[in-house]
């Protein structure tokens, strides 16, 4: 058992452990949670009520989840004096599952994101967001059609944080660098931010998600990038992502390539295609039969925020270097009904962080007011992750049953209109009613 400073390991319980990489959960698996900054507290208690009744209700008492109390943030200035202590590093590692709320990250002060910082020192490269409509107001027609899974590069792109101030004598060394043995053609007064993108970071990631797509008889999966314009990094992506899709998983997958030549070859004939894989060609003719295969396609970043608007049905699994995933991710969580109902998880090999992805909303904070939807739902995807899928099936049923009931918490109740709000935790409360 590993030793910890500050942190209580619950008397009762047992350590996940890993097994030829894979996890292997005991019935009463320990799970570390960090309760969260601002509105943390309120829908991290809702969210709890909700897991564990899931639980308790699918298993008959068989399965607990033991939970154990991690810190980070305000939490862990006060206990620590220092916002994010080893033991909460060690505390995730050590139990392999794990699952926080919103941390703030204060804008001055000079420390970097503590989620970004978790993500990159625990390795956990794949940021997970599945994106689906779950009833109630959203701001497009059909918010049904839009049903994808995003796997975000975490640890590479402009986020690796490599970067200098403009001004500063590090910056004047890398622009005489690169003006001088480079030849570019910087101007003095820049900042300057590095994007590496690498084989083995963007190969990592394809592979996670094309795993996902294959376990989960996804239809596709789109490589999104900007390849056109940064070619040996959004380029080489898009690249390496065929490359690993086409080398490590030949027979399961067809790429969109492959499926116009043979359009192309058998010039005249319409092959039935499963509907809304992809789009049709100029001239009306649909491409070529995927037959039971993943369709490996790619866009470019910008159009792709238009197809997620104008086809969304044509999109399931999506891989991303870390800024496009950061955009679009947030940009399909708003097209269904905003942040508050978009669940996130961080995993890498084997560890999984899972996260709500809105921010920590200050202002709301001790109100028992905002969406716990977001955080409800990033327990989901833990408990699928377990293999608990019966009692992740019953939260979904639970909270699609409870908005169409219209018992929502203030963010949906205004979208909808004339409705009365319910507190966030009465709005846990209705979805056990409802499981
Ligand atoms: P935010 O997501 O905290 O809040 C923005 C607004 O969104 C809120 O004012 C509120 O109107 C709404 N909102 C957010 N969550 C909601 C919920 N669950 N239910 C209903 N409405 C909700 O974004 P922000 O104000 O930009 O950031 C606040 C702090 O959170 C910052 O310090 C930021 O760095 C941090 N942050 C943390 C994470 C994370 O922990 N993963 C993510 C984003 C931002």
């Amino acid at each position: 058992m590993a030793k910890f400073d500050k942190v209580q390991v619950p008397k009762t319980g047992t350590k996940i452990e890993m097994e030829d990489g894979k996890i292997s959960v005991p019935k009463d698996p320990i799970i570390p949670f960090i309760e969260g900054d601002g509105i943390g507290p309120d829908i991290m208690a809702a969210s709890q009520v909700v897991w564990n009744a899931a639980v308790k209700k699918a298993f008959g008492g068989e399965k607990k989840i033991s939970w154990m109390e991690i810190f980070a943030g305000e939490k862990a200035a006060e206990k620590y004096g220092a916002v994010l202590p080893d033991d909460t590093y060690k505390a995730i590692e050590h139990f392999v599952v794990a699952i926080k709320g919103p941390l703030t990250t204060p804008v001055a002060g000079g420390y970097r994101s503590l989620n970004v910082s978790m993500r990159q020192v625990l390795n956990l490269y794949a940021c997970v967001r599945p994106v689906r409509y779950w009833g109630g107001i959203a701001p497009v027609r059909e918010p049904e059609k839009l049903n994808v899974v995003i796997f975000r590069e975490n640890t590479e792109d402009v986020y690796a944080g490599i970067e200098w101030q403009e001004g500063t004598p590090e910056v004047k060394k890398v622009i005489d660098f690169l003006n001088t043995e480079m030849k570019t053609k910087i101007r003095e007064d820049s900042g300057i931010g590095v994007k590496p993108i690498s084989i083995t970071g963007t190969k990592r990631l394809v592979r996670k998600a094309m795993q996902y797509a294959v376990d989960q008889g996804r239809k596709s999966l789109t490589l999104v990038h900007k390849g056109n314009i940064m070619k040996f990094t959004e380029g080489a992506f898009k690249d390496w992502g065929y490359e690993l899709s086409v080398d490590e998983f030949r027979d399961k997958v067809i790429t969109e390539d492959e499926l116009w030549d043979q359009v192309k070859a058998e010039d005249g004939v319409t092959p039935t295609t499963k509907p809304g894989v992809f789009s049709k060609l100029r001239d009306g003719r649909e491409p070529g039969n995927p037959g039971d295969r993943i369709v490996v396609k790619d866009r470019i970043a910008d159009q792709m925020f238009q197809q997620v608007l104008t086809r969304p049905d044509e999109y399931d699994v999506i891989a991303l270097p870390n800024l496009n995933g950061d955009y679009l991710s947030d940009a399909c969580a708003a097209q269904v009904g905003g942040l508050g109902m978009a669940p996130g998880a961080n995993i890498g090999d084997v560890l999984g962080l899972f996260e709500a992805t809105h921010g920590s909303a200050p202002k709301y904070r001790g109100m028992d007011k905002v969406n716990p939807s977001s955080l409800i739902l990033s327990g989901v995807m833990m408990l699928r992750y377990l293999g608990w899928d019966k009692a992740a099936d019953m939260i979904e049923e639970g909270i699609k049953k409870t908005i169409a009931q219209k018992r929502v918490t203030y963010d949906l109740a205004r979208a909808m209109g004339g409705v009365k709000p319910i507190a966030c935790s009465e709005y846990g409360k209705a979805i056990v009613e409802n499981m």
